[in-house]
């Protein structure tokens, strides 16, 4: 037993269950958390409301489905065996891959022992007497711990929309986060999907290969840059093996956004006309979401900003052959890369195909949704079947569906009705032992998110060891730190261009939820000094509280 189990709390009844960590989710946060925590000696118990591991990949089955980050790099680095034991196939892997790969970790370091599938955590309430968590899960068990992790992903909680009559809608719908596991054939059918995000631009054109007509039902065009798919060669994993060192270093240490790629070293407006335009063409060749890293300051400069935004319209206009279409797909109301900027295949392509209709809803929205169509401006669009790839209630959706008591009985939907407030993005004041990864205040979402992931496990892990080292029983962020931090957060962020997006990073797709620029702008490899930092000073800015007698021992 670790010496965290080991420290005496209130007697429960023989029906409560206890251990030292319970972590929610098992996508890629909860298995490296897991198998971190083992390691170490700490008893754990996660709980996972899917079937089975791999969160996003278990949940997003749509046709075409695949990670925008390059697999070679979008996959765990904490094993050198595993890295080069396994083969992704395309540079790019679509969903089923991504899934049998969380499925390979999971058998390879024998999580599924500790892991409950099928069952919720619903609620979690922090006792102030004996300094643990009690924790219910939607099957009615009881349990006791030291420490909870939130591994419940940004992107988990799937919204869909409030639109008259769609319960109504005599056809199936389908959500792009909760797809049938059995698939869906839509030949022959008439289909409508509303959303123009990420998850639509894979899928579109994968749907209208199928489809005998597609309705693409759009608000907000979005930028999307060609991913240039293709299988991967035995001499380019190799080659990437090789350099696996540097990359992993570079992502974690130097990279803004966790990738590794060649940095800039000017400005889009430091270039002539000419030589501005072959670099974007020369981006736009190799694709990918690296086209934004053609200068360094797209993201800083509206004037910059403006020289990319046109080039990509100018791409849309020459792909689209009709040109009233293309008009609708340009992007118009944000500067590009300030929404997730996506990745696609022939997404502008598939406009040209006699069996798509481009629905532009800007104007007035869907008026309502009938037995067997959708209706915008007074036309009905009929359909057999409706696809919603209407996104998440991102980074704190899932949170906030868990009901958690801090000190004093306060909830955290009470403390962050205005908006999250965390240290760091890993804790909040008030909420003892809680731990959440790629919270708010963290990269997070605006990284390669699995190096995100991985530097969020290393760094809790670590704590906790620290922890059980000294004796410690509490760890909780300090209110003056937390303010600093969320400042700092705002501060950056108000740096750059991101701010003037109405997008999910804002949570402006959820009708209420307060506007604030939710994930660390300030980079990668910078959060992470500036976390190694607090760690090496003692958990600067938390409070820690010994066993017995109680005495706090690093504060700021
Ligand atoms: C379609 C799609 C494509 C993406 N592509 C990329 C990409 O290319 N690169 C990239 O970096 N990121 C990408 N992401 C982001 C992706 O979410 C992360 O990369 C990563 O998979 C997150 O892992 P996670 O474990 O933190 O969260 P998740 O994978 O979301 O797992 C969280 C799990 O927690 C479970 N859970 C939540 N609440 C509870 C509860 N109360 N009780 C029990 N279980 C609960 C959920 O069921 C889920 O399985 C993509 C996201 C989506 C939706």
């Amino acid at each position: 037993m670790s010496a965290v189990s080991s420290i005496p709390g209130k007697n429960h009844a023989g029906s409560v269950e206890a251990c030292d960590v319970i972590v929610v989710g098992a996508g890629f946060a909860g298995m490296y958390m897991l198998h971190r925590l083992r390691k170490l000696g700490f008893s754990v118990k996660v709980f996972e409301q899917g079937g089975d591991v791999g969160g996003t990949w278990y949940w997003n089955r749509y046709p075409g489905a695949r990670c925008d980050v390059e697999s070679m790099q979008y996959s765990y680095s904490f094993s050198d065996e595993l890295q080069r034991e396994w083969d992704w196939s395309e540079r790019y892997a679509p969903q089923p891959e991504i899934l049998k790969y969380a499925r390979h970790v999971a058998d390879r370091f024998n999580l599924r022992p500790d892991i409950t599938f099928n069952t919720r955590v619903d609620r979690a309430e922090f006792d102030e007497n004996s300094n643990h968590w009690e924790v219910t899960t939607s099957d009615g068990r009881q349990l006791r711990a030291a420490f909870l992790v939130l591994a419940t992903g940004c992107l988990s909680n799937a919204r869909v929309p409030e639109i008259k009559g769609l319960s109504e809608f005599k056809g199936k719908v389908y959500h792009t986060g909760h797809w049938p596991h059995e698939g869906v054939d839509f030949t022959d059918q008439r289909v409508g999907i509303i959303g123009t995000g990420s998850s639509a631009i894979q899928s579109v054109p994968v749907i209208a290969s199928q489809a005998r007509h597609l309705f693409v039902f759009q608000r907000t065009p979005n930028f999307s840059i060609p991913a240039r798919n293709a299988a991967l060669t035995d001499e380019e994993r190799e080659a990437f093996r090789r350099n696996y060192p540097e990359i992993r270093r570079f992502a974690r240490e130097d990279s803004r956004n966790a990738i590794y790629a060649e940095l800039p070293d000017r400005g889009a407006l430091d270039d002539g006309e000419n030589a501005r335009r072959a670099k974007y063409e020369e981006r736009w060749e190799k694709g990918g979401l690296t086209f934004m890293l053609a200068y360094n300051n797209l993201l800083l400069d509206q004037a910059a900003n403006d020289t990319a935004a046109n080039f990509v319209r100018e791409k849309i206009a020459e792909i689209v052959a009709d040109p009233a279409t293309a008009r609708i797909l340009q992007p118009d109301n944000h500067p590009i890369g300030t929404k997730r900027i996506c990745v696609d295949t022939n997404y502008y392509a598939t406009f040209n195909r006699p069996n798509v209709t481009l629905v532009n809803i800007r104007p007035h929205g869907i008026e309502e949704i009938r037995d067997h169509a959708v209706r915008v401006g007074g036309n009905d669009y009929e359909i057999d079947a409706l696809v919603l790839a209407t996104g998440f209630d991102a980074m704190t959706g899932s949170v906030a569906k868990i009901d958690i008591l801090g000190r004093g009985g306060a909830t955290l939907n009470q403390k962050w009705s205005d908006g999250p407030k965390t240290y760091l993005g890993l804790m909040s004041a008030g909420f003892p032992n809680l731990f959440i990864i790629t919270g708010p205040g963290s990269p997070s979402v605006l990284s390669n998110m699995i190096v995100s992931i991985e530097q969020h496990v290393d760094w809790i892990a670590d704590c906790l060891a620290f922890m059980r080292g000294r004796g410690l029983e509490v760890i909780e962020a300090t209110r003056q730190a937390e303010e600093k931090w969320v400042a700092h957060v705002n501060d950056v962020a108000e740096t750059t261009l991101y701010p003037q997006a109405n997008s999910w990073y804002m949570g402006a797709n959820i009708p209420g939820k307060p506007r604030i620029f939710m994930p660390y702008i300030g980079g990668v490899g910078v959060y992470r000094k500036i976390c190694d930092e607090v760690a090496a000073k003692g958990y600067e800015g938390f409070a820690m509280t010994a066993r017995e007698p109680e005495r706090v021992v690093a504060t700021s």
